[in-house]
């Protein structure tokens, strides 16, 4: 059989560009149409997206719907319920001078033709959240899963033109050389999520034509743990947030801060966490997934002689397992301190105190997520105070990204801009400036 041949970035880019051009995609009532349509491919579609997340990922049917398929629904239907409220022109003061009858506002303009370039960790929502964002803000958007989640993204290019208008949504799959030829395009902003590396390559593409990016970054996020607080509640919530997806969360807690007579404490606290939550044989437990490929399973085989195994330690490289881990005792030279984690190694790095733990933290890249477990109002009020990450969470990882009115985003070598809600129509639209005065 004779397939056509896929068509050439250039072309894709043209023909959104013309879309665009002739304002289809600007009517709130197209805007609010492919929103409905995404959000019916995800119900109607669930249990296919998920056998491809389960086939890249290994990620249970439970953990697909909440992670990615329940997770980009419910940032739909937000977005469906305020959207209006959003684009709402803003009137702002006008200075005497002009007179009485001038009037100025704000008013959100869709961009133009958006790239999205989604990574393999959570290939679906991290595609189809910010494309739902810039649809919302009335952008043309060409989507670019990742090639490392294979059967996600044949799933992906597959549905997504099933769904919603293909003249201004186009899927191009592909690696490297699909995502280069991509970049040589002028877009009207590119949404970049993944690693610094590539955020850096992609911000000299943009360069070229002067785009605006959000780069959606990662880094080690650490997790402080404060004296007296209670340990059973933190090395549950610690284990359920760093085992999600064996790990591979780029806002996982990347490792443990804490004094030495707490990390003590904590160490049979995790232990068991970890097994009330995957048994004491987690490869045969349905909910714990798996290392994307054998590149980053070699990886992080090599992070475990970092420090002394608590608990875990265990792999299995045909079944790309890595047991989850806690490592004690870890110096923060060690290998695995010197890079981001993404997969399910936790090690404990202890400090003498708070001041010791912010200073910590502030002699390196600024994270995309810190976490804090203290029931010292003071405690959290500093860090917040003299720390800076993309987020912050208070007693529990992970979830201020499930807060739609919260932006998610990166500050320094964790990323830049951000999206989620509103914050996604700040990001895909322009703020344009309005004076109007009576010619009379
Ligand atoms: P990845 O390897 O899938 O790469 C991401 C995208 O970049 C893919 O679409 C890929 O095709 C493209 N790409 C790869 N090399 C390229 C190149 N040389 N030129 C142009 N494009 C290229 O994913 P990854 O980078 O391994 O993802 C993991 C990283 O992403 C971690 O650092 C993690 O913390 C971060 N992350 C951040 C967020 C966030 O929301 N901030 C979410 C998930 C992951």
């Amino acid at each position: 059989m004779n397939h056509p041949a896929p068509e050439q970035p250039a072309d894709v880019a043209a023909r959104l560009r013309h879309t665009f051009r002739t304002g289809r995609t600007k009517p709130v009532a197209w805007r609010t149409g492919q929103l409905r349509r995404l959000r019916a491919m995800l119900t109607e579609r669930g249990p296919e997206l998920a056998a491809a997340l389960h086939a890249d990922l290994g990620k249970s049917a439970a953990e697909a719907r909440r992670t990615e398929i329940d997770f980009t629904v419910r940032e739909i239907d937000h977005t469906l319920d305020h959207l209006d409220g959003w684009l709402r022109p803003e009137p702002v003061p006008v200075p005497a001078h002009l007179g009485a009858d001038a009037t100025a506002w704000t008013q959100y303009d869709p961009l133009g033709v958006v790239l999205v370039i989604a990574p393999w960790n959570y290939p679906a929502q991290l595609l189809l959240a910010p494309l739902a964002g810039a649809l919302a803000a009335g952008n043309a958007v060409v989507a670019k899963p990742s090639e490392l989640a294979p059967a996600t993204s044949a799933a992906l290019a597959r549905l997504l033109p099933a769904y919603l208008d293909t003249d201004a949504v186009a899927v191009v799959e592909g690696g490297v050389p699909e995502t280069t030829a991509l970049l040589a395009e002028r877009f009207d902003h590119i949404f970049y999520t993944g690693n610094g590396t590539v955020g850096r390559v992609v911000m000299r593409a943009a360069a070229e034509h002067l785009t605006p990016v959000t780069l959606e970054l990662g880094g080690k996020s650490p997790a402080f743990v404060d004296r007296d607080t209670d340990l059973e509640v933190v090395a549950d919530r610690l284990v359920r947030g760093k085992f999600l997806n064996a790990g591979q969360t780029c806002v996982a807690p990347d490792y443990v801060l804490t004094d030495p007579e707490t990390a003590a404490a904590l160490e049979p606290a995790l232990t068991r966490a970890v097994e009330d939550l995957f048994g004491t044989d987690p490869s045969a437990c349905g909910e714990y997934g798996r290392i994307v490929n054998e590149r980053h399973f070699d990886r992080l085989s090599g992070l475990l002689g970092s420090g002394r195994v608590v608990v875990g330690g265990g792999s299995d490289r045909r079944a790309k397992y890595i047991a989850p881990t806690v490592l004690a005792d870890v110096d923060p030279d060690s290998p695995v301190m010197r890079e981001e984690i993404f997969g399910p190694i936790l090690p404990i790095v202890t400090v003498p105190d708070l001041d010791a733990a912010i200073a910590f933290i502030g002699d390196r890249d600024k994270p995309l997520a810190l976490y804090v477990f203290s029931e010292s109002g003071r405690t959290r009020a500093r860090i917040a105070a003299e720390t800076s990450s993309g987020g912050l969470g208070n007693g529990l990882p992970l979830a201020h990204l499930t807060v739609s009115d919260l932006p998610f985003g990166g500050v320094g070598e964790s990323g830049t801009g951000s999206y989620h809600g509103r914050w996604s129509i700040e990001t895909f639209s322009h703020r344009k400036a309005v004076l109007d005065k009576p010619l009379r």
